[in-house]
């Protein structure tokens, strides 16, 4: 008899866990993998891939509206929300089958309900089911937070924004962060009165200030609303939608509050700390390189770990579990330059330090860039201008940090986010020749 019933279980069917579950039992381990929802996880099911969707079909507004400019009859277009939602949602369905399958064609088990901690080997199953493994990974995620408001309850998160039965006329969105300028976005361009309303008067705390500081210009200009410096007081129903009252300014009224306000690591009711795994104060695993928690047969990977919230990091952190525990090829993941993207209106991207992150770090540095109209956007008479940014160490030109905002800014920096991570300098970007006409080109004609 084997001492475990499994070499892993792993809880959570997310990036993370699905990518550590598929890649422990391609190297041979007997692996189940629980999920309380769907698998995919939340960059599938009601994160990144749906977002995304929503983006492109956000987008068409402004493609429609300046295809007239290059000589196309264009009718009045109506837009039905049902539809997008539908097709975005039936894509949703498609992709869990297909994790489903992959799993499934690997030997994982999958067990569709809730799995708590409840030993150092051991998981019990919501249907009272115990089973033992030699190693547990947790996986479970993240949970979008919601502050401590009266009436909270009537507003949603990003976990309900994919299902909404019609479309919002005003829409208030709390926070200043990704969600929040990515669903600003969204909603703005199928037609909503979008407010943003954060505690602070920073946008995207963590991005380049010049590439922020773009944005919110665009925005506004665009009509998207923000209130900065506020604190919520409450969230009352009324006849016509809801009413939302301020520390210190005007109520607003609108149809619908989104909560974008950050997300805690999903560890409640999860057993971890009776099993003798440590937490920090926000309830994320404490982990070590390897992704071990304080019990040695415990692992975490992905959000729930709170170390860099992105899916391609989950990913690696699976993957690199997977191959050091049960593939007898041990990897850490690096964590310098990961390049990240928000997919407002333009999207905006970057990798390395910020301006003011390479001056504090070195001191002097150089900074390169370029503002231009790209050109799709002057024969269409859109006054929305890109802006390319290179932070050079001052001595060796080595860049430190590459940021856009512009069209297509995030496929265009993951492919020069090879050369920051490369450690190239300047130079080798001068030395290439530009590709003409092209935005990308801006790239190696900084100055
Ligand atoms: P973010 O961390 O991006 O932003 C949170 C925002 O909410 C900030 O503006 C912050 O204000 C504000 N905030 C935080 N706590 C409170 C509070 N208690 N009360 C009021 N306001 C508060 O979080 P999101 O929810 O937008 O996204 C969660 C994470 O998901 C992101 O950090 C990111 O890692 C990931 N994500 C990634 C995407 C991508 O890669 N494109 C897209 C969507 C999400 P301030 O900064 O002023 O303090």
């Amino acid at each position: 008899m084997a001492e475990f019933d499994y070499d892993l279980f792993v809880i959570g069917g997310g990036s993370g866990g699905v990518r550590a579950a598929r890649v422990s039992a391609a190297h041979g381990a007997k692996v189940a993998l629980a999920e309380e929802h769907k698998v995919g996880g939340t960059c599938v099911i009601r994160g990144c891939v749906p977002k995304k969707l929503l983006v492109y079909g956000a987008h068409f507004a402004e493609d429609l509206a300046d295809a007239r400019r290059f000589g196309w009859d264009v009718p009045d277009c109506r837009f039905d929300w049902p539809t997008l939602r539908d097709n975005v949602l039936a894509e949703v369905d498609r992709l869990n089958q297909a994790y489903t399958t992959t799993l499934n064609n690997n030997d994982v088990e999958i067990i569709l309900e809730r799995a708590t901690v409840s030993g150092p080997n051991s998981v019990r199953l919501a249907s009272g089911r115990e089973v033992t493994a030699r190693y547990i990974l947790i996986a479970t995620g993240a949970w979008p937070a919601r502050p401590d408001v009266p009436g909270v309850e009537h507003a949603i998160t990003s976990n309900e924004v994919f299902h909404l039965e019609k479309l919002p006329k005003r829409v208030l969105i709390a926070g200043g962060g990704y969600i929040a300028n990515e669903f600003a976005g969204i909603f703005h361009e199928l037609g909503a009165d979008v407010t943003i309303v954060n505690r602070t008067d920073v946008i995207l705390r963590g991005y380049d200030e010049s590439i922020r500081d773009r944005l919110l210009q665009i925005s506004m200009t665009k009509g998207i609303k923000f209130q900065f410096n506020s604190r919520f007081s409450s969230i009352e129903k009324t006849d016509e939608g809801l009413r939302v009252t301020f520390d210190s300014c005007e109520p607003i009224d609108v149809d619908l509050v989104l909560f974008a306000t950050g997300r805690e690591p999903h560890t409640k009711g999860l057993g971890l700390e009776e099993a003798g795994v440590t937490l920090d104060a926000k309830g994320a695993v404490v982990v070590d390189e390897d992704s071990k928690s304080s019990v040695d047969s415990i692992y975490a990977v992905g959000d729930v770990t709170n170390r860099v919230q992105l899916t391609p990091v989950a990913i690696r952190e699976g993957q690199a579990f997977a191959d050091t525990v049960f593939g007898n090829k041990p990897w850490r993941v690096d964590y310098h330059c990961i390049p990240s993207a928000v997919f407002s209106h333009p999207p905006l991207a970057g990798v390395g330090l910020t301006e003011s992150q390479a001056k504090q770090k070195y001191g002097a540095v150089r900074v390169y860039s370029s503002d231009f109209r790209p050109m799709k956007n002057v024969l269409a008479n859109r006054n929305e201008r890109a802006l390319y940014k290179m932070i050079c160490h001052a001595e060796t030109d080595q860049i430190l940090g590459l940021h856009m905002i512009g069209p297509d800014s995030a496929e265009i920096l993951q492919a020069a986010a090879v050369a920051v991570k490369a450690g190239l300098n300047k130079k080798a970007f001068d030395d290439t020749v530009a590709l003409h006409p092209s935005m990308a080109e801006e790239l190696v004609l900084l100055r």
